[in-house]
């Protein structure tokens, strides 16, 4: 591929291996069993078929004809992530590396999480697989996400509050970095983004790979053409990166990332890391993050607790340098209208993740032609956001 990451896994600038001495062994560790397994026939005909069978892939490319025919432009079709096990693009990856772990012979998971939805995702891995699974939480995001808490302690998983910090997502990933370097004979760090480490952004990115794999295959046997541009929106930016891979040699489709603006880039209630952040170097990687004017790592803010992380993986801050994709923001307000939107426009409540991205298709599907076609990614499905935006609309749901 054109942009497979050059030594030690840079992309352009960005990526690298920034990590204290310690880690080191368990990062060369996976990197060594990543390239011994990643073009494994067995090894990938085993995911295949965990893919198939489990999680329930192929995932549907839906033509959205009543969207279409509202906005009046480009034909809008939908990848549906959100109909995978989990209701989520996650799992992809939670399946490609709990399968690898197994191969190099761990016997135990550990992941941070967010939102809770990498952690219940790797929660039902590590169930499927019969592997020991550690969650590492923020003790704020543990009490705003308390359902998925006890989903994960359903699926037979320890949680793990993290008091640090703020409490949030950043200090659960530094917590599982540290929790790594401590036991790394028997355990795995499960990442749930194209971030950190080499080489954590490649690997988690050739898992996500599936969707364009997929899509573009799907939308070659719809319409006997290529789109005219892939919209996904962007977190760390696993379900982005696997939506636009297999288009990035395809000069004519534009790959456009939604960011999470939150109340606005002009504000500091953002986490619309490419449009404010500049060049850093934090959890391992080189890479643009939203900072303070002294450096530190700022407080990040959006509605949508899963793009709530202050950084973006190195391969889009490579596409970005190199003008091949583009990042767009998308506020809160602009995110639950879509949300709204769509589920009134077409029977799909996807996730406020996912939204981001509905709502770019939104503004740019009318200035497109007829002949013209979009694919946007729902990288989730929206149920666990219901109460949440019925709070923003300003009601009570009595959860
Ligand atoms: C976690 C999550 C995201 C953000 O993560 P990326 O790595 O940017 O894909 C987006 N959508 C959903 C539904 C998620 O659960």
């Amino acid at each position: 591929m054109t942009n497979s990451p050059t030594s030690r896994g840079r992309f352009g600038v960005h990526g690298g291996q920034y990590i204290p001495e310690t880690l080191m062994n368990a990062v060369i560790e996976l990197e060594e069993a990543y390239d011994r397994y990643k073009d494994d026939p067995a090894f990938n005909a085993e995911l295949t078929e965990l893919f198939n069978s489990y999680a329930g892939r192929p995932s549907l490319l839906y033509y959205a004809g009543n969207m279409t025919a509202d906005l009046g432009g480009a034909k809008v079709y939908l990848k549906r992530e959100d109909l995978n096990h989990t209701g989520a693009h996650k799992i992809n990856n939670v399946l490609g590396q709990a399968l690898l772990a197994k191969k190099m012979g761990k016997t135990r998971l550990i992941a941070e999480t967010g939102a809770g939805q990498h952690g219940v995702a790797t929660a039902t891995a590590a169930a499927l697989m019969g592997m020991e699974c550690v969650v590492y939480m923020g003790v704020e995001d543990m009490e705003r996400q308390a359902l998925n808490v006890y989903r994960m302690r359903l699926l037979g998983t320890e949680v793990r509050g993290v008091s640090a910090g703020t409490g949030t997502l950043k200090d659960a990933v530094s917590e599982t970095f540290r929790e790594w370097t401590n036991r790394i004979d028997d355990t795995h760090y499960c990442l749930g983004s194209v971030m950190g480490p080499h080489p954590f952004p490649t690997m988690v990115r050739d898992f996500q790979a599936v969707i364009s794999r997929e899509a573009r295959a799907q939308i070659l046997e719809a319409e006997g053409r290529l789109p005219d541009a892939v919209l996904a929106c962007v977190g760390g930016g696993s379900n982005a990166i696997g939506s636009f891979y297999h288009f990035i040699g395809d000069e004519g489709v534009r790959l456009i990332g939604c960011e999470a603006a939150g109340r606005g880039i002009d504000t500091w209630e953002t986490a619309a890391t490419m449009n404010t952040g500049k060049l850093g170097i934090f959890h391992g990687m080189k890479s643009y993050f939203c900072q303070d004017e002294y450096g530190q790592i700022a407080p990040v803010y959006s509605i949508s607790a899963g793009l709530d992380y202050p950084g973006v993986g190195p391969e889009h801050a490579m596409l970005h340098d190199s003008g091949r994709a583009e990042y767009v923001p998308v506020t809160d307000e602009e995110a639950v209208c879509a949300f709204e939107y769509l589920s009134r426009t077409e029977g799909v409540i996807p996730a406020i993740e996912s939204a981001h991205a509905v709502a770019h298709a939104i503004k740019i599907a009318p200035t497109m032609g007829k002949d013209q076609i979009v694919i946007v990614t729902l990288s989730g499905r929206g149920d666990k956001d219901v109460a949440a935006i019925a709070r923003y609309r300003g009601e009570d749901l009595h959860e």
